[in-house]
């Protein structure tokens, strides 16, 4: 059994969906509640903090990711700091907002970003493998769209020229910086052995 440390329903539910055939439940699943400060400097680093605390009390493989948004013109910012940019309870069209006013009078290439995603998979201390998933794109002038989650409505993809406020979570999976990490991770765990007595994955 594998615990995905997180409480987000949605990503529970993508990394379920991606690394099907193996058993893997949540903190929910196994009646754990616990909040983990994330004060890494790095997305490795905080997953690798979530991962050690649930590792520790559990005893269990532990499957834990950080991720968030870098934005170029603001040297990086607000990077692993995403969720917690203007506080944690701010409502995302306010953060929203605020990015594009930062952005005032900056143009084109300028405008470039990244969304980035670490994932963890904690099997004792010193043994774990990380992977990691990044979607390019640029900020664009006005929220987009209402699909997805946080930064979605003001992120434009490079690769398929589209908000990603505009993408179903199907068409979001297959190029975004969460999916990538977790494929490249289900690969990983398929030569650790994870997958031998499953044909054709
Ligand atoms: P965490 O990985 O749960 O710590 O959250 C990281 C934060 O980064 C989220 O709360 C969002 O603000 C931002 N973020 C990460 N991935 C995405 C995404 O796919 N879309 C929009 N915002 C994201």
């Amino acid at each position: 059994m594998i615990i995905i440390g997180s409480n987000n329903k949605g990503k529970v539910e993508e990394i379920k969906n991606i690394l099907s055939h193996i058993e893997v439940k949540s903190l929910k699943d196994v009646g754990i509640k616990i909040e983990v400060v994330e004060n890494g400097n790095s997305f490795l680093e905080n997953a690798l903090i979530k991962a050690r605390a649930i590792y520790k009390l559990t005893g269990e493989t532990v499957i834990a990711d950080d991720s968030g948004i870098e934005i170029d013109y603001l040297d990086g910012v607000p990077g692993v700091k995403s969720s917690r940019f203007l506080g944690e309870d701010t409502p995302y069209d306010i953060k929203n907002k605020k990015i594009v006013d930062m952005l005032e009078g900056v143009e084109g290439e300028k405008r470039s970003c990244r969304f980035k995603c670490v994932i963890v998979c904690y099997f004792g201390e010193k043994d774990y493998i990380a992977t990691e998933g990044v979607m390019e794109g640029y900020i664009l002038k006005e929220s987009v769209g209402s699909n997805g989650f946080g930064y979605d409505p003001i992120f434009l993809s490079k690769r398929l020229n589209k908000c990603v406020g505009m993408m179903n979570s199907e068409e979001k999976n297959k190029i975004s910086h969460r999916g990538e990490a977790l494929r490249e991770l289900k690969n990983k765990l398929k030569e650790r052995g994870y997958y031998e007595d499953i044909i054709n994955e």
